[in-house]
């Protein structure tokens, strides 16, 4: 599993604190409280890898991580990028990571592909929707976690991922695949690993 070797690197600002531009990297996106730092701890076997993404001063970063094996060129990066929708941002504040974030969609070659993390009972808010929409008009493939499928009972669960997918393929078409998620029990961390290492290369 190449996703136990991650390590934090570093947190970008701007775009000037960008790693280089030649590697491979996976972005995570989420609303504050979906349960994302649960989803790349689980992911990585950490119990606090995504911690560091939460630090005050952190939360209007990107945060990579680096999790390239031995001998692999270029590096592999997994990019934390800050939760939304929940806690208040200054108004200017806002704007600046909103051009961040954009810029970094529309021109990083180094990405794969994006994973969005949602709550499987508070699926597609508007910040979801964004960030899809940025991933496919790059047309780069996206996937979403349906976490906290522990909440659910197996019947509800399967209803709210008949539904979500149903949506994601009339708004994207079929570059969005999806999954129920469970950081708590671990459900679905095989599929979602394969996912992100195959868009990695690894
Ligand atoms: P983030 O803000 O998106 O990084 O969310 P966190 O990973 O910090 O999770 C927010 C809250 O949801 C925490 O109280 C977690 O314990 C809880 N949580 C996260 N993932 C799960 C999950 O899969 N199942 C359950 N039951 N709770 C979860």
């Amino acid at each position: 599993n190449p996703f136990v070797r991650a390590r934090y690197l570093l947190s970008a600002h701007n775009h000037k604190q960008l790693p280089p531009d030649g590697a491979f990297e996976v972005a995570f996106a989420g609303r504050s409280n979906a349960g994302k730092s649960s989803a790349l701890n689980a992911l990585c076997q950490q119990n606090a890898l995504a911690r560091v993404s939460k630090t005050p001063g952190r939360t209007q970063q990107l945060v990579f991580f680096d999790m390239t094996p031995p001998e692999v060129e270029p590096p592999r990066y997994l990019v934390d990028l800050p939760g939304y929708g929940y806690a208040k941002v200054p108004q200017d504040l806002q704007a600046h990571w909103q051009a961040f974030i954009d810029q970094y969609f529309r021109t990083r070659e180094a990405l794969k592909g994006l994973v969005v993390v949602m709550d499987i009972r508070h699926p597609l808010k508007d910040y979801d929707r964004q960030m899809l929409g940025y991933a496919v008009e790059r047309g780069l493939p996206a996937h979403a976690l349906l976490t906290k499928a522990d909440k659910l009972g197996r019947g509800q669960q399967s209803q709210a991922l008949h539904t979500v997918k149903r949506e994601l393929f009339s708004a994207f078409g079929d570059t969005v695949s999806v999954q129920a998620f469970s950081g708590e029990s671990k459900q679905g961390v095989d599929e979602a690993r394969a996912v992100v290492a195959g868009w990695l290369g690894l």
